[in-house]
């Protein structure tokens, strides 16, 4: 029998470890080191929950452990940055089904001797662990493009999801007055299931990373609350810690959209798009394309430079390059900074771990609040592949699904150009005005080649 202090003593490792790794995860100069944290704090994790439960079939934990290896490694090493926030939701919709599962385990072995407690806190896990899963799959299949990405918007839409969730809640109920009546537990866990596919099919458009912190906090919580079933203190903190981040990851996130919890989850934003579809070119209205040579020439009389990364940049992988181009701007005694908007590309900094990368210093990243007033005064505002978070229809177009959303002022400067590959919308499939002003120069190519080419031009200059 192994002594429980030692059990202890590794969760407590386990704890620490997962708390740093948070504090570390929060600065891109630390955040490797917090992943590190992160997996160690994991890896103290199993092996003392291993110890604490002498397993009988450790031959099946393996076989499991391989099973999971398999898979994730390859995802873990192939996935594409791009594409981090579905694998994310893919993560969160297997980590809520196991919390899911394990609670519904638990209670067809306590039941019908399960204690009030017991019941509701088991009650309140399986529905969230459900419908996060419902959700979480969801979110996967809309920031995967296996079914579009807009909300699902009919009359009295929250009605129907607030009833689903309120019924639920009431079967939840009967179980916790009730706890023999294992019948009507499958009820509870469909109508769970119901109401976080109808949540998540009603979000859509710039919404979407607040919808997955926000799933990442329901994820927490369960596994919170299951760790009281279990009592299990490591899984309370972990779990806490988790429902917690992701709860305030989520608050930030709407403050960056200017908009509220209330109106990300039941708002349906994103189902104005009236013009055109995403992916297409939305009106035939003439505007000013430019070549690299230009582009060039212009660069050579400018003092000041601000350049916009965005998603385009992330799928072009021209962050390298942009570095070299930064550095011979920097070389002619340009003042370049970097404009970094908190939902540009389509994780929580993304921006920043993508310069990180290309080892732009952190003192060049300048957050929205920070840059927006120098625009006035720059003479040059470079936008790479990015579109929704310089559209100034934003702060002026309320029919547009980007309406409210705080923007990175590129309109302000005095030459913007955009480097882009066609007249394609961004994300929130809304049209961007900024293309047709005259002060904006349109350069269309692939990010990396333009700015490849634009670099080889500056060399001749
Ligand atoms: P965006 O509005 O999605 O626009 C990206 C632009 O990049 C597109 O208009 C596209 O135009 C261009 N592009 C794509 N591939 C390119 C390439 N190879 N070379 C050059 N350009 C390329 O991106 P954003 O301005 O970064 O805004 C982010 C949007 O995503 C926001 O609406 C945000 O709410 C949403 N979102 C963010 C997160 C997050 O957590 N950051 C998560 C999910 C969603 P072309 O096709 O014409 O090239």
């Amino acid at each position: 029998m192994i002594d429980p202090n030692i059990v202890l003593g590794l969760y407590i490792i386990g704890i620490i470890l997962f708390i740093l790794a948070l504090r570390w995860m929060s600065e891109v100069r630390t955040c490797r080191r917090g992943n590190w944290a992160a997996a160690s704090g994991m890896g103290f994790a199993v092996v003392a929950t291993l110890l604490a439960y002498e397993i009988q079939r450790i031959d099946l934990l393996l076989a499991a452990v391989a099973v999971g290896l398999i898979v994730g490694a390859p995802i873990a090493f192939k996935v594409p940055m791009t594409a981090v926030p579905q694998r994310t939701a893919m993560s969160q919709a297997f980590g809520s089904l196991a919390v899911a599962l394990i609670g519904t385990a638990e209670y067809y072995t306590k039941a019908p001797n399960v204690d009030t407690f017991t019941m509701a806190v088991l009650a309140t896990e399986m529905i969230l662990g459900f419908l996060t899963f419902a959700g979480s799959i969801i979110a996967f299949a809309k920031l995967q493009a296996l079914i579009p990405g807009r909300p699902f918007v009919y009359p009295g839409k929250n009605f129907v999801s607030l009833t689903i969730l309120g019924i639920a809640g009431a079967v939840g109920v009967y179980l916790v007055i009730y706890p023999s009546q294992s019948f009507v537990l499958p009820l509870m866990d469909v109508l769970a299931l119901g109401f976080g596919f109808l949540l998540v099919m009603g979000i859509g458009g710039a919404d979407m990373p607040t919808v997955i912190a926000i799933l990442n906090s329901y994820t927490g919580m369960s596994a919170a609350a299951l760790g009281f079933v279990l009592d299990n203190k490591l899984l309370i903190v972990a779990g806490s810690l988790d429902g917690s981040s992701g709860f305030i990851l989520a608050m930030i996130m709407s403050k960056a959209m200017n908009r509220s919890f209330v109106n990300v989850l039941f708002g349906g934003v994103g189902q104005k798009i009236v013009k055109g579809e995403k992916g297409k070119a939305v009106e035939a209205r003439p505007v000013q394309a430019y070549a690299v040579e230009d582009v060039a020439t212009i660069l050579d009389n400018a003092r000041s430079v601000i350049i916009v990364p965005g998603y385009g940049m992330a799928v072009a992988q021209a962050q390298h390059v942009v570095k070299e181009v930064t550095d011979v701007l920097k070389e002619r005694g340009v003042d370049v900074k970097f404009g970094i908007h908190p939902v540009a590309g389509r994780m929580p900094g993304h921006m920043n771990v993508l310069m990180a990368e290309a080892q732009v210093p952190y003192e060049d990243l300048w957050e929205m609040e920070k840059i927006n007033p120098s625009f006035p005064e720059t003479d040059v505002a470079i936008v790479v592949g990015a579109n929704d978070v310089t559209n100034p229809a934003a702060r002026t177009k309320a029919d547009s699904p980007l309406y409210g959303m705080p923007i990175l002022n590129v309109d302000k400067a005095k030459t913007v150009i955009f480097i882009k590959r066609s007249m394609s919308p961004g994300f929130s499939g809304a049209d961007n005005e900024l293309f047709y002003l005259p002060n904006t120069w349109m350069v269309f190519g692939d990010a990396k080649k333009v700015l490849s080419d634009l670099l080889a031009a500056m060399k001749k200059s």
